[in-house]
């Protein structure tokens, strides 16, 4: 049954983007459960659809998929689909404008929306409202798999709040009030706040707490470590950055709660989230069309690892087609899952590969603070690509490749401003401009390292 407060909260929403974020959930909440099958042909349909605007109305692609004979004499021919271009980073900086929608209706409420990438590499891209709101209820969809949503929960989430003297906007504590969301600063982990975030979440008991997979690692150990009495939530959702087995078991057994390990980015939003019953990640197949890929760009086979390419089913305004995210897969062996929904399985994701920081009194400094800062609340074209060294607890080295030397000076002075604001004043910064961040061995990228042992 809806609350006064989630009429008013659907109502706002209703208003910004013209679609109920309640039917968009419930749609979702009917194909988990039909069969995979069902929703295999639904998300052709759904692909077809995309495939056939795109060539339509988005300059870019009109060339693509006429060359790769997926469409021919207007009609959509899906077995040639593997012969459409990969869509890179670099590829989307340089055909930025040809990639977004003529179609007028589309292009309402547009916004441009910053990642900081997962190859290392800051990425800027455009989204709308329409499309907005059909991810939230696919993440609203993630958080049904532990309670019905929206309920009290608690997000242990990076927020430049604090950082950079920016306040909760009026909308946002409106948000955060509609939605039952209350906001624990992961980018600020003092041993102090990790007590108070401790106590917050005794207070508060939320049903879900949603975090940063190292965030919530880190504050598990502490809790551990300090023998502390914590609330158990229905569930923990780990999103961002890689939740290994090892991480997942000490979480489940410090909040004494199931974990669910969510993968999404921010080109992308939420695709593929383990349930309960832990046999790899339900992808939303509905919203998306995801391929893992071998280096030779054949699918790879259950079990193996490959690159992760994702066709975005619900975004009109920017289509993103065979989009190279720069995270590794693997195919799952078996598709279905235990528990019955209606979403394939994914065997596992291999996400940004990267280090904590920690400072000599005890604060932690997710990666994620780093990949934030540089390359989204700071992104504005100045560098390509990045790499942040920790070498010692009041050292820190950042190499980068140069795109825009003008600005350049400003730029690092706010950056080095926030770094300096939670890792120390004390905190020696080291610009090194260079020509190239080799990648690891294993082709991963390396976003930050810690020297540190
Ligand atoms: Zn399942």
């Amino acid at each position: 049954m809806k609350t006064i407060r989630n009429k008013i909260l659907e109502f706002v929403l209703l208003l910004q983007s013209g679609k109920s974020i309640f039917n968009e959930l419930n749609k979702l909440k009917k194909y988990e459960k039909q069969s995979i099958n069902e929703n295999l042909k639904t998300q052709q349909k759904n692909l077809e659809k995309i495939l056939l605007y795109s060539w339509k109305y988005v300059p870019y692609y009109k060339k693509i998929l006429e060359e790769a004979k997926v469409v021919v004499n207007e009609e959509i021919l899906l077995e040639n689909f593997h012969q459409v271009k990969i869509l890179d980073k670099e590829i989307l900086a340089n055909n930025f404008n040809s990639l977004i929608t003529t179609n007028k209706k589309f292009r309402r409420n547009m916004y441009t929306n910053y990642s900081g990438g997962s190859t290392g590499t800051p990425t800027k891209f455009i989204q709308a409202q329409h499309y907005r709101i059909r991810e939230m209820a696919a993440k609203w969809y993630y958080y049904t798999l532990i309670n019905s949503f929206p309920c009290k929960h608690i997000k242990l989430w990076g927020s430049e709040r604090d950082i950079i003297q920016a306040k909760f906007s009026i909308r946002s504590r409106m948000m955060n009030f509609l939605q039952q969301r209350k906001i624990l600063n992961s980018f600020q982990m003092t041993q102090k706040n990790m007590f108070d975030y401790t106590n917050e979440i005794n207070k508060y008991k939320p049903i879900i707490i949603e975090a940063y997979a190292q965030s919530i690692y880190e504050l598990a150990i502490f809790i551990k470590n300090n023998n502390l009495k914590i609330f158990s939530p229905e569930g923990i959702i780990a999103s961002a950055g890689t939740l290994y087995p090892s991480m997942k078991k000490l979480i489940e057994d410090v909040f004494q709660c199931v974990v669910l390990n969510r993968y999404g980015t921010r080109e992308v939003g939420d695709v593929a989230c383990s349930c309960e019953k832990n046999q790899g990640l339900h992808m939303n197949i509905i919203n998306n069309y995801i391929e893992i890929l071998d280096d030779n760009l054949q699918p790879a086979e259950p079990g193996e690892i490959g690159q992760i390419y994702i066709t975005k089913l619900t975004n009109f305004t920017m289509p993103l087609i065979r989009y190279k995210i720069g995270d590794l897969g693997i195919p799952s062996k078996n598709t279905e899952c235990g528990c019955g929904r209606g979403f394939p399985l994914l065997e596992f994701v291999e996400g940004r590969e990267m280090s904590v920081f920690k400072t000599k009194d005890g604060t932690i400094v997710p990666a994620e603070f780093f990949i934030h800062f540089i390359g989204v609340v700071f992104n504005k074209g100045i560098i390509s690509k990045f790499q942040v060294i920790q070498n010692d607890y009041d050292k820190i080295t950042i190499k980068y490749i140069l795109q825009e030397r003008e600005n350049l000076d400003g730029y690092k002075k706010q950056i080095s401003y926030a770094i300096r604001r939670v890792m120390g004043e004390d905190c020696q910064i080291f610009w090194r401009e260079v020509d190239q961040i080799p990648n690891l061995p294993s082709g991963k990228y390396l976003y930050t390292l810690s020297e540190i042992q």
